[in-house]
């Protein structure tokens, strides 16, 4: 038998031993952030939508090593989703990520439900021109989503620091331009990709692929890796690189291919030649299961570095 969230939660915090506290009331986390700030801590903030692994663990990481208090959400926010099927789906596991998030240093874990966080909300939140590429291209209203959802839990939160993932590179750039855009007083982190030893970015969505998909998945990872090997061999042309790419992925059968893009670092807009910083985006389908990756290219003159 599953047991409810409520259950879980309440187990948990009924425990002697605990360090890390769950909550689940936006008044709660409102108050034990009030109180480590009271002992003169900084707050660090990691969103998710759990289903953890060590990409959202090495954001806590980051997280610690700045502020001495750490808040970790776990929401899977129904507004992000422009497929229903893909809410309903999305995996969950509430005991595992608690387990995980009181193991890595999470002070305060906050679990609210879709009432807490939307009763009668009418109010969204919009980042134009960053997101009519790559993800918001294919994706319509994903990220007013996000940043309605980033933007209640920065009010909720008032951290000093949050990190994000290079993994979601888009929502990363947006938000960074949303939090000047309408001041919140908070720097934004962003953190290196975590992959799984064959190079598979890490992803809450990997779980769905079967065998074969996990294997073929890696033609993403792949296909970064060949445009890191053309990029230092002096290619700059980007059709000739995200031909090649596209070659690397089609090997892997996906399903479809949504985007293998180039664009500019600054703004996300589509370029034709690789200079200074640049990002190669990529989304593609193995079954329902939509998988991303990037790569940033700094070039300069001769000389390159590609972060992946
Ligand atoms: P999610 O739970 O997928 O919404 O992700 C929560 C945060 O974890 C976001 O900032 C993601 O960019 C970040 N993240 C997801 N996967 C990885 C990864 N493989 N490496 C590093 N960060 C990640």
């Amino acid at each position: 038998m599953t047991r409810s969230a409520e259950h879980v939660v309440s187990e948990y915090n009924d425990k002697d031993e605990v360090g890390m506290k769950i909550v689940s009331r936006i008044d709660d986390v409102r108050s034990a952030v009030m109180q480590a700030r009271g002992e003169g801590k900084k707050i660090g903030f990691i969103p998710t939508m759990g289903y953890l692994h060590d990409g959202h663990l090495s954001l806590v990481e980051i997280s610690r090593g700045i502020t001495q208090f750490q808040v970790m959400s776990i929401f899977v926010n129904r507004l992000q989703f422009n497929d229903s099927s893909d809410f309903t789906n999305y995996p969950k596991d509430l005991e595992r990520d608690i387990a995980m998030a009181g193991k890595c240093g999470v002070d305060l874990l906050f679990t609210p439900d879709d009432r807490e966080m939307y009763k009668n909300a009418l109010t969204t939140v919009d980042v134009s021109r960053l997101t009519d590429n790559l993800c918001g291209a294919h994706r319509p209203g994903h990220f007013k989503g996000v940043f309605t959802v980033v933007s209640k839990l920065f009010n909720i939160v008032q951290p000093d620091l949050a990190v994000f993932g290079q993994k979601d590179i888009q929502q990363a750039a947006s938000i960074e331009k949303m939090v000047f855009d309408l001041n919140f007083p908070v720097r934004i982190i962003l953190a290196p990709i975590i992959r799984e030893k064959d190079g598979l970015a890490m992803s809450s969505r990997n779980k769905h692929l079967d065998q074969q998909q996990r294997a073929d998945a890696l033609a993403l990872s792949s296909g970064l890796k060949h445009a890191e090997q053309l990029i230092l061999g002096g290619e700059r042309d980007v059709k000739k690189i995200t031909h090649e790419i596209e070659s690397i992925i089609k090997k892997g059968n996906p399903d479809s291919i949504d985007y293998i893009s180039v664009v500019s670092y600054e703004d996300l807009s589509y370029i034709d030649r690789i200079d200074g910083k640049s990002v190669i985006a990529l989304a593609a389908f193995w079954g329902t299961t939509r998988l991303i990756d990037n790569m940033i290219i700094e070039v300069a003159g001769d000389s390159y570095k590609c972060i992946y």
